[in-house]
């Protein structure tokens, strides 16, 4: 076979595929519920760096409105101090926008106080999907966040210059208050919006991966129940297959038991039947006597020979492999006749043939068989009574399949043999022949794939139609 012509006929088996399927789909569940979840782990760090984001800022606003009142210095360093956390933030922020150094960016989100643990998962969310809509939306308000902190820084350090040169006056505390009130306003609702966006998101990739999950886990249900329901299924077929083939044993091995008890019986009796004639001959003088015994002894050996002929037909029929070539139905029909001319009486008999099919692709082996025992059984019983006794062969095309037909007007069969008369040693006269014909020939049928029908009606003749398919039908 060519490799073209292989892979042409090559099918995976579809177990193979479902096994692929339940693979890809198991496989796809774990990566998307890894990823799922080192987002939503991402999502809610940021959330938490936010809340210590948004209580620095606070904290620093406050400590600053007290410094503006109090002038402490305690009041200006813990303003400072809290300012850095936003300010931290801020510069993680600028160098994962800028795709810096990432070693910046994890600095700077430790100064805005998030967890070391969290660090991974703060920068892998922001360089890999910062232009994914909600986290770019969240970055937005991120950067306003931090423009309004620069401001808050501005202002802290206007006061500062202020307190320090000894110039701050009750209006510039009331002008710094109003300014860092509507700062720290503003702020709020920026990180209100930050949180807000995140938590929408957090929550699109939630309903996402619950739908996800139960598709996946649809198809991976899908695809075990029916490579348990093809098993099973296969599982019942091979258990009919091996119940038919067990039937088939049981009824070989019956016909086996059969045939070795009939066979050494049917090749007995012409042994002993020749035994007594040589015995009987021995003691006879008369030489018409003589010569009649030597016939009786002919036709002895004659039937055994016919016999071992059955069995070596039989044993063919069985051991060989159907072979289809190209096969000529006339010579089979002819050589048949020729080899068959030596039985009593066949010399009398008018032969007919009309061969409208000739070549035909079929096991020639088998129509061998076929074609000498219709043939021999037409002769066998033939009606001797009769004037004029004929074999009429035709060999025809109908119904897409190639039909031997062989018809005689012999003794025909009665009604109550006719059931019969394919079983094996089944025979209504035990002197013409081993009663195995035609359950060779049947037998020969069923291997190419053909069968066989008769026709008869006693003392008018008989009839045998043998159906052979196309050698395709094989
Ligand atoms: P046998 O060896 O006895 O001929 P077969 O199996 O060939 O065994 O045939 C079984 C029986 O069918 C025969 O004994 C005979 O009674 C009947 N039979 C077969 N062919 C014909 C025929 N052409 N005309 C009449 N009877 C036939």
């Amino acid at each position: 076979m060519s490799k073209s012509q292989f892979l042409k006929n090559f099918r995976l088996p579809n177990v193979f595929i479902l096994l692929i399927i339940v693979f890809i789909s198991c496989a796809l569940l774990i990566c998307i519920n890894f990823f799922t979840i080192k987002i939503l782990s991402a999502n809610r760090a940021y959330v938490n760096g936010e809340s210590h984001y948004s209580k620095g800022q606070k904290d620093a606003s406050r400590h600053l409105i007290t410094y503006l009142y109090t002038k402490e210095p305690n009041q200006w360093k813990l303003y400072t101090e809290e300012l850095k956390v936003p300010q931290g933030d801020g510069i993680a922020r600028k160098t994962l926008l800028a795709v810096g150094d990432n070693k910046v960016a994890r600095q700077g989100f430790t100064i805005g106080r998030n967890h070391k643990d969290d660090l991974d998962d703060l920068v892998w969310l922001f360089v890999n999907f910062k232009n994914i809509s909600f986290l770019a939306k969240a970055i937005h308000e991120w950067e306003e966040g931090d423009n309004l902190i620069h401001e808050l820084f501005v202002i802290g350090t206007q006061i500062d210059a202020k307190i320090k040169y000894d110039a701050l006056t009750a209006t510039d505390q009331q002008k710094f208050l109003s300014q860092i009130s509507n700062i720290s306003d503003k702020l709020t609702i920026n990180e209100r919006n930050f949180s807000n966006t995140l938590g929408e998101g957090t929550r699109k990739i939630k309903s996402l991966l619950i739908i996800t999950n139960i598709v996946f886990i649809l198809i991976i249900i899908l695809s075990v129940c029916t490579y348990y329901s093809i098993m099973v299924k296969r599982l019942l077929a091979s258990k009919k297959e091996i119940e038919i083939k067990n039937e088939d044993l049981l009824v070989v091995n019956r016909e086996l038991d059969r045939f070795v008890y009939s066979a050494s019986h049917d090749l007995r009796s012409p042994i002993t039947s020749l035994k007594g004639l040589i015995e009987i001959t021995q003691l006879e003088d008369d030489i018409d006597q003589i010569k009649d015994y030597l016939r009786l002894m002919h036709q002895s050996l004659a039937k055994q020979d016919q016999f071992i002929n059955d069995i070596i037909d039989y044993s063919k029929n069985k051991r060989k492999q159907v072979i289809i070539e190209p096969v000529s139905l006339r010579e089979l029909f002819e050589e048949a006749i020729s080899q068959l001319m030596h039985i009593e009486n066949a010399n009398r008999i008018t032969f007919t043939q009309e061969i409208l099919v000739d070549q035909i692709q079929s096991d020639g082996l088998r129509l061998k068989i076929i074609i000498s025992n219709l043939i021999s059984n037409a002769i066998k019983y033939a009606d001797n009574s009769k004037l004029e006794m004929f074999i009429s062969i035709k060999t025809y095309f109908s119904d897409g399949c190639n039909k031997i037909e062989v018809a005689d007007n012999g003794i025909g069969i009665n009604d109550e043999f006719k059931d019969s008369i394919f079983e094996m040693y089944f025979g209504t006269n035990k002197n013409k022949g081993s009663g195995l014909g035609l359950y060779i020939v049947k037998e020969a049928v069923e291997n190419i794939k053909g069968n066989i029908a008769v026709f008869s009606e006693s003392t008018i003749g008989s009839k045998f139609i043998v159906t052979i398919p196309n050698s395709h039908g094989i």
